[in-house]
């Protein structure tokens, strides 16, 4: 059964494992010839924050794990900065495929998506969402909006609070960034706190 006869029925959805398993055989968009392995997701499933990423890399694509490459451990980072460990959280990406090269997401590819994103935040029903990066923000609201814009300030959406910050990579690229990111990862624990 596909994503959307559970979706339209509230009543009997998919929970978070089964909404695993339709993501895992899916072939909506082309990037399921080039893919070796679909990136759902993981971690806590009643987990109080979550981090939506981008799209699986190289090192994600061959071990369908979210952030597991370089970016990925600067990612635990964060977290820990936090005072959690990566088991206390959810992480996952906007597109659950590896575009070939990391190329950015197509608009086609994050359209045949959104509707995996959308649903695992439904479900999980996280106190506040963390989105890395331009992308998983531009996705959920629909924008076009640079990241320097919009990082650090905290916004609602479908009434969860929600902090943009850089991405990972981004950081790695851009090193005097990591103050910023670690003020963002400070306010999540304020709000975790309380
Ligand atoms: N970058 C992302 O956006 N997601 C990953 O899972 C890894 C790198």
């Amino acid at each position: 059964m596909g994503i959307d006869s559970y979706v339209f029925d509230k009543d009997r959805g998919p929970n978070l494992s089964q909404l695993q398993k339709i993501i895992k055989g899916c072939t909506k968009c082309g990037l399921a010839r080039t893919r070796k392995n679909v990136v759902p997701g993981e971690g806590d499933p009643n987990a109080r924050l979550v981090f939506v990423g981008e799209a699986p890399g190289e090192d994600e694509n061959i071990q369908g794990r979210p952030f597991v490459g370089r970016a990925g451990k600067l990612l635990d980072q964060l977290v820990e900065r936090i005072g959690l460990r990566r088991g206390d959280v959810y992480i996952c990406n906007v597109l659950k495929c590896r575009p070939p090269n990391n190329r950015d997401p197509e608009p086609d590819e994050v359209a045949a998506c959104k509707d995996y994103l959308t649903t695992q935040l439904s479900l999980i029903k996280p106190k506040v969402i963390c989105t890395l990066g331009r992308h998983a923000y531009n996705t959920l609201f629909g924008v076009d909006e640079k990241i320097t814009r919009i990082r650090g300030k905290f916004t609602l959406y479908n009434g969860t609070k929600l902090l943009p910050t850089f991405h990972p990579s981004y950081l790695l690229r851009n090193q005097t960034k990591m103050n910023e990111a670690w003020e963002d990862m400070e306010k999540l624990k304020a709000l975790l706190a309380g």
